[in-house]
């Protein structure tokens, strides 16, 4: 079965009327796929621990934020009012995080329905992230026996700006952002391998950059996990993105990774990522796809005779 991890927190934290973060989604996705008869099943996780976060952040700014100390103008930069809620909801999901990396490596592909908060820095965050949990997630996969190479796969639209620059020093990390060049953020530290698409670039020539790229990363680096950020706010109709794929070119996108970590035994773990539209029940057909090309690319995983 295809480990799925969820926790009704994700969809709750107090937001002011008409803020841009599609807080419902995440519930919307979690209902619609209780509907489907697939072979999945749903993993519900504890908070994680501060030794966790203190691993990759500055621990002044985690405990600034957790007691609600931190400055207003950081709590500006990511875009959301502090609430004990809020912090319940990341503490929460950062455990979700090393929950699907275990259930990854067991089975060899789990999917975290919430996740890709990669504009958060050492000791900031911004754009909506406060913990890099996709930091955190090839930390802790690091930890695990047999797992000496990481890589993070971020597709998301937006440049993996905090993974790039907390990842800089770690050789055991390989980050791997395709994005938008023209797009939040300005500042885009380099990841070990960029590619910059232009405003409006649609299926074929989004395939036909990334796929082969893809290829040369996995045979160079040969990493023992991936770490997959899918992301759709690359799709046409996204409210922050700038690049115009179908909803079809997605789904080859998140076959064409999956298939080629399935194909060389290379377990993923998978965050749902960004997604923004003003009606939040567009979002969920699109990260849906993900579930289903999982399906798709690891039948083994899902063989109703494994324990998972
Ligand atoms: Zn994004």
């Amino acid at each position: 079965m295809l480990p799925l991890i969820y926790h009704p927190v994700y969809s709750d934290f107090p937001l002011p009327e008409g803020h841009r973060y599609p807080l419902q989604k995440y519930r919307l996705l979690f209902e619609r796929l209780q509907t489907l008869a697939l072979p999945v099943r749903f993993h519900q996780p504890a908070p994680a621990t501060r030794e966790v976060i203190d691993a990759i952040h500055d621990p002044n700014y985690v405990s600034q934020l957790l007691e609600g100390h931190l400055p207003l103008v950081k709590m500006r930069r990511i875009g959301f009012p502090w609430s004990r809620a809020l912090i319940t909801r990341s503490l929460t999901s950062l455990g979700g995080t090393t929950l699907m990396v275990d259930h990854a490596l067991r089975s060899g592909f789990a999917i975290h329905l919430t996740g890709g908060y990669h504009h958060a820095h050492y000791d900031f965050g911004s754009g909506f992230c406060l913990f890099n949990d996709l930091m955190i997630a090839a930390r802790h996969a690091l930890t695990q026996p047999g797992v000496d190479k990481v890589m993070i796969i971020d597709c998301d639209v937006h440049h993996g700006d905090g993974t790039a620059a907390l990842a800089a020093n770690h050789p055991d990390i390989m980050t791997f952002s395709v994005h938008c060049e023209k797009n939040f953020p300005s500042r885009k530290p380099p990841s070990d391998l960029d590619l910059p698409l232009p405003k409006g670039t649609q299926d074929q020539d989004y395939l036909d950059a990334f796929l082969p790229l893809l290829d040369l990363a996995l045979a160079q680096h040969r990493p023992d996990m991936v770490i997959y950020d899918a992301g759709v706010d690359v799709h046409q109709d996204d409210a922050l993105g700038y690049l115009s794929l179908s909803a079809n070119g997605i789904y080859q996108r998140d076959v064409g990774v999956l298939s080629r970590c399935a194909y060389n035994d290379i377990p993923v773990a998978a965050v749902i990522g960004g997604g923004y539209h003003d009606d939040q029940h567009h979002l969920v057909p699109l990260h849906e796809q993900l579930i289903q090309a999982a399906i798709n690319a690891f039948p083994a995983t899902i063989s109703p005779l494994e324990v998972s």
